[in-house]
This record gives C-alpha cells, sequence and structure tokens, in this order.
C-alpha cells in the first residue's frame, strides 16, 4: 500500500485527493489540517454573502468522506508533530498549506490601530478562530487599500443592508458591529489605472446595486474621461455617472500608490502618491490592505517571496506542493482543481512503496502526544450543530473557538 499525506484541506488539498483517488487507486490518502474543520478559504476567505461560491464544499466534502481517504482535522504540521516526522510516516507528503498571513505594504503607520490586513479582516467576519474583532470605533471613512476581488468583498461587506446578508452565515455579532457603524464613504484605492484593475466583472457590477450604497470615480467629472475599453472600465464609467444620494459614497480612486497611514494613537488618513510625486491624504477611521497573502513556514520547509519554490509542484523526492502555498494568492477556486489534475499524475507516478505505515501510524502518535484527532465523522457532528444553531435569516452560524468546535464534535472514532 501506498501512503499519501496532505497538510491543508482547503480546495488544493482536497482537489488533490479527489484526483489521487482517480490515478492512484491503490493509494491511502490522508488528509491533515490544523483546524478541527475542513475547506480552507472556502469557510474562511470567501464572503458570507457568496454563499453560491461557498456551495462547492460540498463537492470538497464527498471526497473527505471517501473510504480512502482519512481526515486528520486539529492536527496541525509543526505543533503535533513535525514535516519530517510525518514524511517518515508516509511515502509522500504535499504542503497544501496556502498563504495564511496578509503581505505587508512596508510604510509608515502600518501597525496603527485602525490599520488591518484582508486576511484578518476577512477572518474575523468569516468567524476565524484566529482573527478576533479588528477596532472599529466610530468608522466614519473606510480605505480599502487594492483592486482585486478581495477589496470588492470588504468594501459590500461593509456597504451591505441588514436585508441584503439574508441567507449569509454571517455571526449575528458581526453583522450588529457593521451595522452600528456610522460610515458614511467607502474609498477603494487602486495604485494603477482603472484599465489595469483585477476585479471581476460579476462581482465590480455587485458594488452598484446595493441599495445603501451610491459610486463615485474619484476626480471623474466625464465618465468618458476614465481611459481604457475592458468591461471593468465600462462598468466603472457607469459608477462615475452615479448621481444617486444614499447614506453611503463607494469612491473608486486610481492611481495612488500607498506611503503612509497617519494618526496621533490610532489611524485619522491615509496619505498615498501620484505618479507625478503629488500627495492626497484621504481621512480615515478603517484602513484595509487587500494586496495579496503570503506562505509561513511548514518546519523545515521555508517558502521564499511568499511561497514554496518548487519544480513544477516538486519540491524534492517524497515532497510535494499545491495551491497557494505553491503559486501565491492568484486564481479562482477551479484554479486549484486544473493544477490538482497535473500534480495527481505526477504523484501517482512517482511515489513509490517504503512498507510506510501512514494513517495508523500517525492516529497512534497523536494518542501518545494526548492530541484529538478530529476525524470525518466528528467533522460532520460540528457541521450539524453549525447548522441547527443558524439564528434567523442565516444558513449556518459558525463556532468561532476551537473549544467550541471540539465540544460540539463526537469523540473520533
Ligand atoms: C478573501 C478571499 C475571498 C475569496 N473569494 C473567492 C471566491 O469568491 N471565489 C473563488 O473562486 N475564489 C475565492 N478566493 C480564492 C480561494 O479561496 C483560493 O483559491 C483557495 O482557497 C486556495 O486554496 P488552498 O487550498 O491553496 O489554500 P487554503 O484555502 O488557504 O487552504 C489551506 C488550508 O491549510 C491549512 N493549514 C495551514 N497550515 C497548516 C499546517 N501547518 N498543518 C495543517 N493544516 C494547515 C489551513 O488551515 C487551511 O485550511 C478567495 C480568497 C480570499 C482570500
Amino acid at each position: 500500500m501506498r501512503y499519501i499525506a496532505i497538510i491543508g484541506s482547503g480546495p488544493a488539498g482536497c482537489y488533490l485527493a479527489d484526483q489521487l483517488l482517480r490515478l492512484a487507486p491503490d493509494a491511502r490518502i490522508d488528509v491533515i489540517e490544523r483546524l478541527p474543520v475542513p475547506f480552507g478559504l472556502v469557510r474562511y476567505g470567501v464572503a458570507p454573502d457568496h454563499q453560491g461560491s461557498k456551495a462547492v464544499v460540498r463537492v470538497l466534502d464527498r471526497v473527505l468522506a471517501r473510504e480512502q481517504v482519512g481526515f486528520f482535522g486539529n492536527v496541525e504540521v509543526g505543533r503535533d508533530l513535525t514535516l519530517a516526522e510525518l514524511r517518515s510516516l508516509y511515502d509522500t507528503v504535499v504542503i497544501a498549506t496556502g498563504a495564511p498571513q496578509d503581505r505587508r505594504l512596508g510604510i509608515a503607520g502600518e501597525d496603527l490601530p485602525g490599520v488591518t490586513g484582508a486576511a484578518s479582516f476577512v477572518g474575523w467576519y468569516n468567524n476565524h478562530p484566529d482573527h478576533a474583532e479588528p477596532p472599529l470605533q466610530q468608522v466614519r471613512s473606510a480605505v480599502v487599500i487594492g483592486n482585486g476581488n478581495v477589496a470588492v468583498d470588504v468594501a459590500r461587506l461593509l456597504a451591505k443592508s441588514h436585508a441584503e446578508l439574508a441567507g449569509s452565515d454571517l455571526a449575528p455579532d458581526v453583522q450588529q458591529r457593521l451595522a452600528a457603524l456610522p460610515i458614511e464613504t467607502i474609498h477603494i484605492v487602486g495604485r494603477r489605472g482603472a484599465a489595469d484593475a483585477k476585479f471581476t466583472q460579476k462581482e465590480l457590477a455587485e458594488l452598484g446595486t446595493l441599495s445603501r450604497a451610491s459610486t463615485r470615480v474619484a476626480g471623474v467629472g466625464d465618465p468618458a474621461a476614465i481611459v481604457g475599453d475592458s468591461p471593468i472600465v465600462e462598468i466603472l464609467r457607469g459608477f462615475a455617472a452615479d448621481t444617486r444620494e444614499l447614506p453611503i459614497r463607494i469612491v473608486f480612486h486610481f492611481g495612488l500608490a500607498p506611503k503612509a497611514f497617519v494618526g496621533e494613537g490610532r489611524l485619522q488618513a491615509v496619505r498615498f502618491t501620484r505618479a507625478d510625486g503629488s500627495e492626497e491624504e484621504i481621512p480615515a477611521e478603517l484602513a484595509v490592505s487587500c494586496i495579496g497573502y503570503r506562505s509561513v513556514p511548514c518546519c523545515s520547509a521555508e517558502p521564499a517571496d511568499g511561497v514554496f519554490a518548487s519544480d513544477n509542484g516538486r519540491i524534492e523526492e517524497g515532497l510535494y506542493v499545491t495551491g497557494w502555498a505553491r503559486r501565491g494568492p492568484s486564481g479562482t477556486i477551479p484554479t486549484n482543481r486544473t493544477e490538482a489534475q497535473q500534480l495527481a499524475q505526477r504523484v501517482a507516478a512517482e511515489t513509490v512503496e517504503h512498507g510506510r505505515k501512514g494513517g495508523q501510524a500517525l492516529a497512534a502518535l497523536l494518542a501518545e502526544r494526548g492530541r484529538r484527532r478530529i476525524d470525518h465523522a466528528a467533522w460532520r457532528a460540528i457541521d450539524a450543530a453549525e447548522l441547527a444553531q443558524a439564528a434567523a435569516e442565516r444558513c449556518r452560524h459558525k463556532f468561532d473557538t476551537v473549544d467550541a468546535m471540539l465540544a460540539a464534535a463526537t469523540p473520533a472514532a
């Protein structure tokens, strides 16, 4: 029997397990996840009001339920065992740990209260147990730095009304915090021009449909003055022509490079520079930088420039990498499936049987260390409890601490 361990149960890890089931039917595959709950950023990144995108968890969950697949939730490589130990138990190990940390801008004032990164902010509104509430007192103006869909998600969640969040899995306490903000303006700021923005059409256009928010493009009197001919530019021209007066304004700015976060004891403004060297300061009590994510070390495996270097997914003999840990924060969920199809061929062909013991030995090691493993049945118990405790107009109420998740799980088999 060949044994393959995948570290990380996000889309990259689950899709790889799925492909390996087809290409290496003789292999036993274990998916190891630091949290008691699977699915990575599908659960903790994809916006709570985009349940259509989150629905992919049904596909991923079917993979984890397969007999040849073992789920080892609540097991962190680096905390509960080392990568070297894991490799001694499996014929092949694949790192699919994502890119969980915010890239920093590296400018003055980045640690001021009121300045946060997308990983923390999105993690908070998605109930990730590692991310506490950011300081949100009296936010009238928010600056969202970045021109991708994560920036759009953050702006939309700040702007949506209570009714527009019906059917989401946004926690009631998070909703209350957001609803209590006296927010009037949300600035979305990009370093480059409108034609270079990385938004996708559907996500960007949705911002123009919100009940409480109108849209503007800063410094644009005539919408035709926005340069470019892409569908995104067309949507932005429509935003620039918006004359509605609503409680919140979403204002797009282009060609502004962040220079400093400014404030005495907490954020008061964000300073930007233009290509001609002139400066602009936007007053703000909250700034969320949505400029990308980077991987963190996995024991002896160290990322460089935010990703684990590899030769087409192979780090060295018996050690591979996939997903955001391999290519950084790019692409959508299906990108991970395409990559998994290619990597699985390689892993299936190159994995050699060494007479190791795989999951059986891992379970014994964890038991010896007093570490509680959450298996698939235990995860399903957590899942059922979250669905059962959903508030009115919510599809789920996620536990926001590991202890609460463990309490809801049935004892591991
Ligand atoms: C805010 C946001 C919104 C997004 N929205 C969309 C969207 O609407 N549609 C879309 O298609 N894509 C979206 N994406 C992109 C999508 O989420 C990613 O493409 C995808 O999640 C990357 O998959 P991954 O498996 O590489 O990483 P992740 O999803 O991050 O999974 C990594 C997993 O590894 C686990 N892990 C990490 N370290 C360890 C360790 N040492 N031991 C054990 N386990 C570990 C983590 O807990 C996590 O579960 C979004 C991303 C973000 C950040």
